[in-house]
């Protein structure tokens, strides 16, 4: 058994050789090691489940799920904590405003808890339909009450906390004094001062940064928990704190979200846990960026914040036609997690081209002549793989090098390429797996019992089209595949026989 682990250790330290990731709080690409080798600790803000989930926030969990994935593709045991809000979200980042749950459940004349379990269903169905892994754990606010009272209480205690009428505050000044609070964003406390507003006589905190721990409850409040300083509720920042040390230990490996969470929550995280752990919390931040529709940033106020759901079958004035989730997918995959990311219907459409491009080539696979030979270098262009995901997660390199490889499947198809056996089962693991497991795709060929009926006509047609041809009738043959064509049903003759696809 020693022997096993001693090569699997070994492997795992040869996967990761050139592992590069960007590090928001050092603003470089760093060589990453995990502190305990072999495993790796992950944190993702989740989703704050008030209403249907973002199109934004979807392409955050999409691609943190392809780094999850990649992770557990080069052997390692990752466990992956995304949460989910479910209690203390106010409107404004910065505790002004009313409860976003209390909202909506006065609303929709639902309990706070209903509108959570309907958005947190609803979330899952969309994950589902993108085709990500579940995380490891999906801890809750609500479920996590305890762990954000202790945590308060040793903030306190350490004196960077202060309680007025059953409010409790973080003081940003005095934390700033020992630590840099605005770290994360490269920026100084008199820059993030300026970008506040002046205190009013109304105000309770101290300082204009101070954020609040834990809210006392109104007489109104519908969501509130007893604690040392009376009935309230926890502030948004805490729970991750809380649920990450609880999960990850007081110092993880990476921590996740989106670019709009870095400047508060993320530097509202690191203060709360520095306070309380005496520990930095994260060795790795990594984020990612937004979205925006035809150049313009995606949002409500805008009228371009389409909702997944309204992406898939068309249903918003901006959209041509509905978009299968694996193609938006791929179209997401496209771009960088680090760059923006446009949605154009042209964009889209040309995805979604190049998606079925790259599942038909993945098909032929199993229909290819070896020769003894290959004219193409497998081995290379499975090591470009590798390059492209250890260079900070660059999916759109790794697609463009899975064309390459679509690109000689069809040539060796069409007979102007070669390849060996021991070639062909390479290229048939690199692709299978860089498609499948790492990027996370699907092919999107349902199994309804009117699918396989399709499927299992579609085979007869094309024994008899076998047939035909076998008695030399090519006119029949040929007439036979336009017909199918003009149903939008592709025949493609392949060396053992041929196949057959819906176009889109
Ligand atoms: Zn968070």
């Amino acid at each position: 058994m020693e022997s096993f682990f001693s090569l699997l250790k070994m492997a795992t330290k040869k996967d990761m050789q050139e592992l590069t990731l960007y590090n928001t709080l050092s603003r470089t690409k760093e060589k990453f090691t995990p502190i305990n080798s072999g495993l790796i600790g992950l944190y993702v803000c989740g989703p704050t489940v008030y209403s249907d989930v973002h199109l934004g926030n979807c392409r955050t969990f999409i691609s943190f799920d392809l780094i999850y994935r990649y992770f557990l593709h080069l052997g390692f045991k990752v466990r992956y904590v995304r949460n989910i809000t479910d209690a203390g979200h106010l409107e404004g980042d910065r505790d002004e405003g009313d409860d976003k749950f209390a909202k909506k459940a006065k609303l929709e004349q639902l309990e706070p808890m209903e509108i959570v379990q309907k958005y947190t269903l609803g979330f899952h169905d969309v994950m589902r339909a993108f085709n990500t892994l579940p995380p490891s754990i999906e801890p809750t606010a609500t479920g996590h009450i305890c762990e954000q009272i202790e945590m308060i209480k040793d903030i306190l205690k350490n004196g960077y906390a202060y309680e007025i009428n059953g409010t409790v505050y973080f003081n940003v000044e005095k934390y700033n004094k020992e630590f840099s609070y605005g770290q994360l964003t490269n920026r100084k406390l008199e820059e993030l001062l300026e970008g506040t507003r002046e205190l009013s006589g109304q105000d309770e905190k101290k300082g204009r940064l101070d954020f609040a721990l834990w809210i006392a409850a109104k007489p109104e409040t519908l969501m509130k928990w007893p604690s040392p300083w009376g009935w309230g509720f926890p502030g948004w920042h805490i729970e991750c704190s809380a649920m990450s040390s609880k999960y990850l230990g007081d110092t993880f490996d990476i921590h996740g979200g989106g670019m709009d969470l870095q400047a508060t929550h993320h530097t509202n995280e690191i203060a709360q846990s520095q306070a309380c752990n005496h520990k930095a919390p994260v060795n790795y931040w990594m984020h990612t960026n937004m979205l925006t529709v035809n150049g313009v940033r995606m949002s409500k106020s805008a009228g371009n914040g389409f909702l997944p759901g309204e992406l898939f079958t068309g249903d918003h004035p901006l959209l041509e036609k509905g978009y299968s989730p694996m193609g938006v997918k791929f179209f997401m995959m496209q771009s960088h997690y680090r760059s923006t990311l446009d949605f154009s219907n042209e964009a889209l459409q040309a995805s979604e081209k190049g998606y079925a491009r790259l599942i038909a080539a993945i098909k032929l696979l199993d229909y290819l002549k070896t020769s003894d030979t290959s004219t193409s270098n497998i081995a290379e262009l499975k090591q470009k793989c590798y390059e492209a995901m250890n260079d900070d997660f660059n999916s759109p390199i790794l697609i463009a090098h899975l064309f390459e490889g679509a690109r000689i499947i069809n040539s060796v198809n069409d007979g102007k390429e070669k390849i060996n056996a021991n070639d062909l089962t390479l290229l048939k693991k690199l692709m299978n797996e860089f498609t499948f497991d790492v990027l996370g795709l699907q092919s999107e060929t349902s199994n309804t019992s009117k699918d396989k009926a399709f499927s299992g006509v579609m085979e007869i047609i094309l024994d008899i089209r076998k047939e035909i041809k076998a008695k030399k009738d090519f006119a029949s043959a040929d007439k036979l595949r336009d017909d199918l064509a003009k149903n939008k049903i592709t025949i493609k003759d392949v060396k053992a026989g041929a196949t057959w696809a819906i176009e889109e």
